[in-house]
């Protein structure tokens, strides 16, 4: 059986893009004139025909009056041709960013997006074009909502601001206000168990909504008179559905409109999602250093040593945890070396070590022939050992910590391990 699951995306993948696109943003013409080309290509696109629009594009360039920008803009042009390899976009589509800027080099950057891109779009400006990436930064969580109560039930899924009914249900349990008598009780009793009946019966269909088909990040449910805290309990619910939910809500009014009381009433919780699971596995590494268990491990080094053993389960990465490695080499000697930027700006670093001297002959200078991020260098160990990574932001105190005291990166180990150092 094969089942497309929409992958929810990882807080690894939209903080690897927002860098990106900050990264990307510092960059301007040499000139200020339009010669920086950006290039969105939806997935399963024809290379071919891209390459061929390129090439007249090419041409058309020689009609450019100013004679530098004409020939920036078809060296640029030459560069993405020449990246444009193979007969479709693949994965998600690509991006690319390419063109002489202010340091008078032609830079070339392809981004394949976390999310498909939309759109087809080929321009030349004196900055690239990044708000079709920018777009995909918006939070794309889904929640599904439960709101029941005996008479009845709603399923919705929230993203982002936008609600989608799934499906009603009503549960045809009498309503327990009998008219007294001898077999008030036993009525009582046989009601009690046409209730249970129907909340089992939507425990399943929770399961199937919010597992299978519209897979979800946390639930939250609302009802009337306790029936949301009953419903929660209920047995038939799948404990990766328990593990979920995320709040429930005394409500006053079932159906849609119960449905939009749920939505008010929750808002602080669901804001606040993320922030709680950062919190949590920041506590739990606290948790294993305080009872020193060996389970964690932390720092720079530390952390990348025990990633490429496989130890590592979980790291946790602060969201300010921002260097670049670089590859320098001489203009004019042999002399090669790599250097880590400090953290923050690595567009300033960049410019800083970019033809500063060499420190081996007397008029050389250096030129930056790689640059890895080293989030890139992280992910990719952590790739192949199965190691999640968490980004942490530092904007609550629990992460502002993990970076002041840990360097911003720390790992929760798979089992006892040391470094060693
Ligand atoms: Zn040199």
């Amino acid at each position: 059986m094969s089942r497309r699951i929409t992958p929810e995306r990882s807080s690894l993948q939209i903080h690897k893009l927002r860098k990106q696109i900050d990264y990307l943003s510092n960059f301007r013409s040499f000139n200020r004139a339009t010669c920086l080309v950006t290039m969105y290509i939806p997935p399963g696109a024809s290379l071919n025909e891209i390459r061929n629009t390129l090439r007249e594009e090419y041409g058309t360039a020689t009609n450019i009056k100013d004679k530098p920008t004409g020939k920036a803009v078809q060296d640029a042009l030459s560069r993405v041709i020449a990246a444009l390899t193979g007969p479709e976009a693949k994965g998600n589509g690509i991006s690319i960013f390419c063109g002489k800027v202010q340091t008078n080099k032609i830079e070339l950057f392809a981004i394949e997006p976390p999310e498909p891109i939309a759109i087809k779009l080929y321009v030349c400006d004196d900055h690239f074009h990044l708000d079709h990436l920018q777009e995909m930064l918006i939070e794309k969580d889904s929640y599904g909502i439960v709101v029941i109560d005996r008479s009845g039930a709603d399923f919705a899924q929230l993203r982002g601001s936008h609600v989608k009914m799934i499906s009603h249900h009503d549960s045809y349990v009498p309503s327990k206000h009998g008219r007294g008598g001898q077999s008030q009780a036993r009525i009582e009793r046989g009601i009690e168990i046409l209730a249970d009946e129907f909340f089992t019966k939507m425990a399943i269909n929770t399961n199937e909504l919010f597992l299978e088909k519209y897979p979800v990040t946390g639930i939250i449910i609302g009802g009337a008179a306790f029936a949301q805290e009953r419903f929660a309990e209920n047995k038939a619910l799948n404990y990766q559905i328990r593990e979920k939910i995320i709040g429930t809500f005394n409500l006053g009014y079932t159906g849609h409109q119960g449905i939009r009381e749920l939505l008010e009433k929750s808002a602080e919780t669901l804001s606040e999602v993320r922030l709680i699971q950062e919190k949590k596995l920041v506590d739990k590494f606290l948790e294993h250093l305080g009872k020193d268990t060996g389970l964690i491990t932390y720092g720079i080094t530390e952390l990348q040593e025990a990633l490429a053993a496989g130890a590592v389960e979980t790291v946790l990465l602060s969201s300010e945890v921002d260097r670049i490695e670089v590859e320098l080499k001489c203009q004019t000697c042999d002399f090669t070396e790599s250097r880590i930027s400090p953290d923050k700006n690595t567009f300033e670093f960049e410019e800083e070590v970019e033809g500063s001297d060499c420190p081996k002959c007397p008029n050389g200078r250096l030129t930056i022939t790689n640059r890895t991020s080293f989030i890139d260098i992280l992910s990719e160990k952590a790739l192949l050992t199965g190691a999640t990574i968490e980004v942490i932001s530092t904007e609550h105190e629990s992460g502002r910590m993990l970076f002041d005291a840990f360097s911003g990166l720390a790992g929760l180990l798979r089992y006892a391990w040391t470094s060693s150092y």
